[in-house]
């Protein structure tokens, strides 16, 4: 009995293991979903692929060409992350130093990644060297915030709960800094800002048990775009482990679950994939070819016919190792030369397994940032705004230094704060209310990181005035006592 007892023991950690070890993205269940909503969601999808591939075409013959304009001419997007998550999760990433880690990590394999500057595409083989393509997108930390205020491109709220449910409506409720009329969750997040003008980036636990790493609501499902769900959630939700590099030294996180193959940032690469309308390599349709009734193409002609997603880090060798599937042969046409696209950004393979972008997919994502035969691309306005990305006018160079942080903000009554102490020192934190009065003053007679308790004081906008050795900074608190 007990050999037995053992044996599930075994057995249930080995599924489990491997359950955790599979990528999964929110998009192939949403859009099952959806169908159920919007009937002809599918005819919709299958029409913009093809208007997506003819907008690429467009531009795959002005890089022929030669002509690069376009893409050298890209400005980087504006991106900010709203971190929203438990006291324990925060710590996991080592706090404040721990998430800015991340965000910056990510930044630069974004950037890396969209601009075939990975190391690792020296694990490219052969046959798909000439498809590991470039497109010229870049991103940045946004600077400014939306009212012009100073922004380490980051923002956290401590929440009291583990996390939020509700993958139907990607996790709507930890895009909204209070409760609406359509929110459950006891614990609301962070409103977007302007969309139009940042990406936007949720980074939360996922609780309802779909062992997502990402789901993104790109502007093909918004309102705006033709679809149903609101503007001002478009963006990226991201399982708070995933987002950024880890850095095991630092941020003390536990190495289980979802983050140990997904620890290299590429879940956001893959998701930002879906921000800019890719489908999967394997074109969603379960485990069909492209050819048998019910199949879908993923609308790109340069990855190959695929049956399904692929897992894990596949033995992928430069010297000839290809691998095949259902869908090699559309009669005796072998329609996978170079094997399938197993290491392509738009897979499932773990993050150390995949590796490009490839020409056709660059360009569907360059349309969505510029303007092609005359017809501007749906997030064209991400690159219209380089001022978000500087700090603003009148921010000197001491306070960035300072790297002052307020949060979580807005606050249910504790705020901390957080800075460089070897940049300046911290003297007196002041709390004002909006037309300036002093309300309450603590003198700081030691120089590191803070809390205060606001409980005895009512809902509303506060500023908080800092005064440093050097200067002073004011940022605005937002206290809800929900
Ligand atoms: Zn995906």
């Amino acid at each position: 009995m007990k050999k037995i007892f053992l044996f599930y023991i075994t057995l249930f950690t080995l599924i489990a293991f491997f359950a955790n070890a599979q990528r999964k993205c929110g998009l192939p269940d949403y859009i099952n979903y959806k169908r159920t909503e919007e009937p002809e969601l599918g005819t919709r999808i299958e029409q913009n692929k093809i208007i997506l591939k003819e907008k690429a075409a467009k531009i795959i013959e002005e890089r022929k060409s030669g002509n690069n304009e376009r893409t050298s001419s890209i400005t980087a997007i504006p991106v900010i992350f709203h971190i929203v998550i438990d006291t324990l999760k925060y710590n996991q990433l080592g706090g404040d130093a721990g998430i800015k880690q991340r965000c910056d990590s990510q930044i630069s394999v974004l950037n890396r990644d969209f601009n075939a500057l990975n190391a690792d595409s020296t694990a490219i083989p052969a046959g798909w060297k000439s498809l590991f393509a470039s497109t010229g997108i870049h991103f940045g930390l946004a600077h400014t915030d939306p009212n012009g205020n100073s922004t380490p491109g980051y923002e956290v709220r401590i929440i009291s709960s583990i996390g939020f449910n509700g993958w139907t409506n990607h996790y709507s409720d930890a895009k909204h800094s209070t409760l609406g009329s359509g929110a459950t969750s006891l614990s609301p997040g962070l409103d977007a800002w302007d969309v139009t003008k940042y990406l936007n980036v949720w980074c939360i636990n996922f609780l309802d048990g779909m062992g997502l790493g990402g789901i993104t609501l790109s502007k093909f499902f918004t309102v705006s775009g033709g679809g149903t769900s609101p503007d001002n959630e478009e963006g990226i939700a991201l399982k708070w482990n995933v987002f950024g590099k880890r850095v095991l030294s630092s941020d003390n996180y536990t190495p289980t679950g979802t983050g140990t193959f997904f620890d290299e940032g590429r879940t956001m690469t893959h998701e930002c994939g879906h921000f800019f309308e890719l489908s999967h390599v394997w074109g969603d349709d379960g485990s069909l070819c492209p050819w048998s009734s019910g199949g879908h193409d993923d609308g790109i002609d340069d990855t190959p016919p695929q049956s399904t997603h692929t897992s894990g880090n596949p033995s992928y060798t430069i010297t000839g190792g290809t691998i095949n599937d259902a869908c090699q042969f559309y009669g005796t046409v072998d329609t996978q030369h170079y094997g399938i696209a197993c290491l392509d950004f738009m897979d499932y393979t773990d993050d150390t397994g995949m590796h490009l972008f490839t020409p056709q997919q660059a360009a569907v994502m360059v349309s969505c940032v510029t303007t092609v035969a005359g017809v501007d691309g749906e997030n064209i306005t991400l690159v219209q705004h380089p001022n978000l990305l500087g700090w603003p006018a009148g921010v000197s160079k001491i306070e960035i230094d300072r790297e002052l942080k307020i949060f979580p903000n807005p606050s249910n009554g504790l705020i901390n704060i957080a800075y460089n102490t070897n940049a300046d020192k911290l003297i007196k934190v002041s709390i004002l209310d909006v037309i300036g009065n002093e309300i309450r003053i603590n003198s700081i007679d030691y120089n590191n990181a803070i809390s205060i308790y606001l409980s005895n004081f009512s809902t509303g906008v506060y500023f908080i005035k800092c005064d440093f050795e050097k200067g002073s900074v004011v940022k605005r608190l937002i206290l809800n006592k929900e």
